[in-house]
């Protein structure tokens, strides 16, 4: 049995567990995953090959895409990032950003793009000029949505952040605004460009509040979202009852995407002192096998059966809220949903089809 570690905090084999698991009812398509690196490329196929997920659209860094499409072929398909690393963010999120779109479109087929809109986007940006550059109804979005329509292109988009993080990190509200602010500039964006399909990322952002995202779905029909951000989701969706979560995602059929979040870097395969961009989450290369597999273990567990106990992957948000009550390794309950095999067969291959792939053809 290997070693209990933070994402394998029950020391699961993942190998036995995807055997157990078994064939999902479709291949499965994950439409979220930052897949970067030649050889943790191949680890990340690895890991999906054993929980039945044939490809993914990810958003790689560009210098990396090369690298990742020789690794992955026709398992991978990208969508156009701009580049998070830059020194000047400003220009890297819009005349940088105009740019590189184009490449992404050119060069490697990518028909989706995407927003981060993450509060804490403002951190990383001193003045209001900047700040005013960002705004996810701002001009320079304009810009690039009217580029996106043209090019034929969609939008992926990453709202707000997990309640534990408004709860913790954002109380400054008159820096980053409430929760349910950082929809007003989405809700305008879908209203105003209806030709535009639109993917909001992790449950929209929103896994705590089911009644939110209905109602969002219902007044947008070009909006779908994905089950991106794997330990968010598990903390979250397990909290709903099954008939409710059965029943939102049977109401939303069509509209619902899975996604993992996997972030794959040929940095998880080496020890370092490096945490930047997820570096530190994994050290050799079967931590990097377990950190990508724990991710399809723990949603298909979830979605698919009706197991009842602690999650294996720890998440730090917990003591982030309750110090006294959890430490770094504690995990919450995942509670399995049993979700009946139409609602899987849509999420995993159909709605992807729908929403996305036409865009690639
Ligand atoms: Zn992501």
């Amino acid at each position: 049995m290997p070693e209990p570690w933070a994402q394998n905090t029950l020391g699961l084999d993942y190998r036995a567990e995807a055997e157990l698991l078994g064939e999902p009812t479709e291949p499965i398509i994950d439409v979220h995953t930052h897949i970067n690196g030649g050889r943790a490329a191949e680890i990340w196929a690895d890991a999906a090959s054993r929980f039945g997920v044939s490809m993914t659209y990810t958003q790689t860094v560009l210098e990396e895409a090369p690298a990742v499409r020789d690794a992955l072929g026709d398992r991978a398909r990208f969508i156009a990032i701009p580049d998070y690393m830059a020194e000047d963010k400003k220009h890297a999120f819009t005349e940088g950003y105009v740019e590189r779109i184009k490449i992404w479109h050119g060069e490697y087929g990518a028909r989706m793009l995407k927003f981060w809109q993450a509060p804490r986007l403002r951190d990383y940006m001193e003045d209001q000029d900047a700040i005013d550059a960002l705004a996810l109804d701002g001009p320079w979005k304009r810009k690039i949505v009217e580029l996106a329509n043209e090019l034929g292109m969609m939008i992926m988009t990453h709202i707000a952040d997990p309640d534990t993080w408004f709860t913790a990190k954002y109380t400054d509200v008159s820096a980053y605004g409430t929760k349910a602010q950082q929809y007003e500039p989405l809700e305008r964006m879908l209203d105003e460009y209806p030709q535009t399909q639109w993917l909001a990322a992790h449950m929209g952002g929103y896994p705590e509040n089911l009644e939110f995202l209905s109602g969002l779905l219902e007044r947008h029909d070009n909006l779908s979202l994905d089950t991106s951000a794997c330990k968010w989701q598990v903390r979250e969706l397990s909290k709903h009852p099954r008939d409710k979560l059965l029943a939102f995602f049977n109401r939303w059929k069509g509209r619902i995407l899975f996604g993992s979040d996997i972030v794959a870097r040929d940095e998880h395969l080496v020890e370092s002192d490096d945490v930047q961009y997820a570096a530190g989450q994994a050290a050799c290369p079967e931590q990097a096998f377990e950190l990508y597999a724990s991710r399809y273990y723990a949603l298909r567990t979830m979605f698919e059966t009706d197991y009842e106990g602690k999650s294996p992957i720890a998440d730090p948000d917990l003591a982030m809220v309750e110090p006294d009550k959890f430490d770094e390794m504690s995990s919450p309950m995942l509670i399995g949903k049993s979700l009946p095999p139409e609602i899987l067969t849509d999420m995993y291959s159909h709605a992807v089809g729908r929403v996305v792939a036409r865009h690639y053809r």
